[in-house]
C-alpha cells in the first residue's frame, strides 16, 4: 500500500517510522511519502493560508497548493484521499476495514480553520475522498488524526501482523464487541489472581468465559455497541457508510417494489430516488444495517427533528420479512436515539397493513394531527 501525507508539519509524521515495522516497509508492504506542502508554493513566505472570504476568525487553507500536489503526485482514479476533519464521518474500525482494501491512501492534513472547499470538490473528481474524524472533539492539525487511522489501517492488511489471528478477537472486530480483558505471567501478582478458568486448559470453557466477559464489559462501558445492535444470532447492526450507497439503495427499491405489487394503491414517495440522493442523506441521517452471508437485508435511518427522533425509513429485504427483523431494527434504532428525543416519530403507507400492525405492537400511535406524505400516515411514540 502506498501512503502519501501532505501536511505544513513534515517532522509530525516521523512517528510513523517509529510505529510501523521497518519490516512492513522494507519488505514493499508499505511505501510511505510525507511531503511538505509548502513545497508547492511560489512566494518568498511559502504561503499556504489566507483569510476567509466572507470573513469570520482564523485562516483557511489556500486550493493552489494542494491542487498543484495531487497533480505532482499523479493521484488518480482508484486513489484515496483522506480529508481528516473534525465534521466528516467519525472513524472506526469498519471504516479502517473499508481504507485497507485501498492501494493508495493520500491524506491532506487540515490546520488553522481547515482545508478550502474547492480542493475537497476538486479532489473528488480525481479520486474517491473520504473525510474523516477522530472523533467529536478539535484537533490543532490533521496530523495526529492521519497517524491514528495510518495505524489502525495498515495493521489490517495481510503479512503486516506477525499473529493476524489476534485480529480477529479484538476490539471493534467483526463481532462488534469489546474485548475481554487479558491476563499474563505471573499468576499472581500483588496478591492477584489470573481468574482460574484461564488456567484450567479447558479451551471450550475458556472460550465461554471470554464471551461472557466481552458482553459483560460492552454492557458495562459501551451499551450502545450492544443490546439490541447485535441480533440474537450474533449477527451485528452496522453503522452505515458512504460505500453502502449502492447497497441500501437496491435494497430500499426491491422492497418499493414489493411494496407496490402487493398494495397498488400504496405509492412511494421516495421511489425515483437515486444513487447520488442516497449518498446525500447518508451524511444527514444516521443509518444502520444488517448483512447476513455478505448480502444486505435490513436498514434504518433516524435524524433529530426538534425533540423527536424522526424514524425516517425501515426496510428488510422482501424474502425476510415477517421474521421479527424489522422491529429488531426499530428496537435498536429508538435505544439510539440522543438524549435530546422525547418522542419517536415515523410514516407509513396508509394502506400497508403488516407494516401498521408492527408499528402497533411496538407502542406507536396514529398521529391525525402531523402531516406526513401523500398515502401516507404518521404514527409516534413517547420516549420512556
Ligand atoms: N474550523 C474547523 C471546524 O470547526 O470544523 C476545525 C479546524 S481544526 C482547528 C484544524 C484541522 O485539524 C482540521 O482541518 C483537521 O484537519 C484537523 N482536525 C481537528 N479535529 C479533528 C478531528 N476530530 N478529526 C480529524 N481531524 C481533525
Amino acid at each position: 500500500m502506498r501512503l502519501d501525507y501532505l501536511t505544513i508539519f513534515p517532522d509530525y509524521l516521523a512517528p510513523l517510522r517509529l510505529s510501523l515495522p521497518g519490516k512492513a516497509i522494507d519488505s514493499g508492504l508499505l511505501d510511505i511519502r510525507v511531503h511538505d506542502l509548502r513545497d508547492w508554493t511560489h512566494d518568498r513566505h511559502r504561503t499556504v493560508d489566507d483569510t476567509p472570504y466572507g470573513g469570520g476568525a482564523g485562516m483557511v487553507m489556500k486550493p493552489e497548493p494542494f491542487g498543484e500536489a495531487f497533480d505532482a503526485l499523479e493521484v488518480q482514479p482508484g486513489d484515496t484521499i483522506v480529508f481528516t476533519t473534525p465534521s466528516g464521518e467519525r472513524f472506526d474500525q469498519r471504516v479502517a476495514e473499508e481504507l485497507a482494501s485501498s492501494k493508495r491512501l493520500v491524506f491532506a492534513c487540515g490546520r488553522y480553520e481547515g482545508i478550502d472547499q474547492r480542493v475537497l470538490d476538486h479532489a473528488r473528481e480525481i479520486a474517491e475522498v473520504r473525510e474523516l474524524s477522530l472523533g467529536d472533539y478539535v484537533l490543532n492539525g490533521g496530523e495526529v488524526a492521519a497517524l491514528a487511522i495510518t495505524e489502525a489501517v495498515v495493521r489490517l492488511l495481510p503479512g503486516f501482523m506477525g499473529n493476524a489471528a489476534s485480529l480477529v478477537e479484538e476490539s471493534h472486530a467483526e463481532h462488534g464487541l469489546l474485548e475481554y480483558p487479558v491476563y499474563t505471567k505471573p499468576r499472581t501478582w500483588q496478591e492477584r489472581a489470573v481468574p482460574e478458568v484461564l488456567l484450567s486448559g479447558d479451551h471450550a470453557r475458556i472460550a465461554a468465559w471470554r464471551a461472557t466477559e466481552s458482553r459483560r464489559r460492552t454492557a458495562q462501558r459501551r451499551p450502545d455497541l450492544l443490546h439490541p445492535s447485535v441480533l440474537d444470532d450474533g449477527t451485528p447492526i452496522q453503522r452505515a457508510t458512504p460505500a453502502d450507497a449502492g447497497e441500501l439503495l437496491t435494497l430500499q427499491r426491491a422492497c418499493w417494489v414489493a411494496e407496490q405489487l402487493a398494495n397498488p394503491d400504496v405509492r412511494v414517495p421516495a421511489l425515483h430516488e437515486s444513487l447520488a440522493d442516497v449518498r446525500s442523506w447518508l451524511g444527514e441521517w444516521e443509518t444502520y444495517l444488517v448483512r447476513r452471508a455478505d448480502r444486505l437485508v435490513g436498514m434504518v435511518r433516524a435524524r433529530l427533528d426538534g425533540d423527536a427522533w424522526d424514524i425516517g425509513r425501515l426496510a428488510v429485504a422482501p424474502d425476510l420479512q415477517g421474521e421479527g427483523l424489522g422491529r429488531r431494527l426499530l428496537a435498536h434504532i429508538e435505544a439510539v436515539a440522543p438524549a435530546a428525543a422525547t418522542s419517536y416519530v415515523l410514516f407509513t403507507g396508509a394502506g400497508s397493513e403488516r407494516n401498521q400492525r408492527m408499528y402497533r405492537k411496538a407502542g406507536y400511535r396514529l398521529r391525525r394531527d402531523l402531516p406526513g406524505p401523500e398515502g401516507a400516515i404518521v404514527l409516534s411514540k413517547r420516549r420512556r
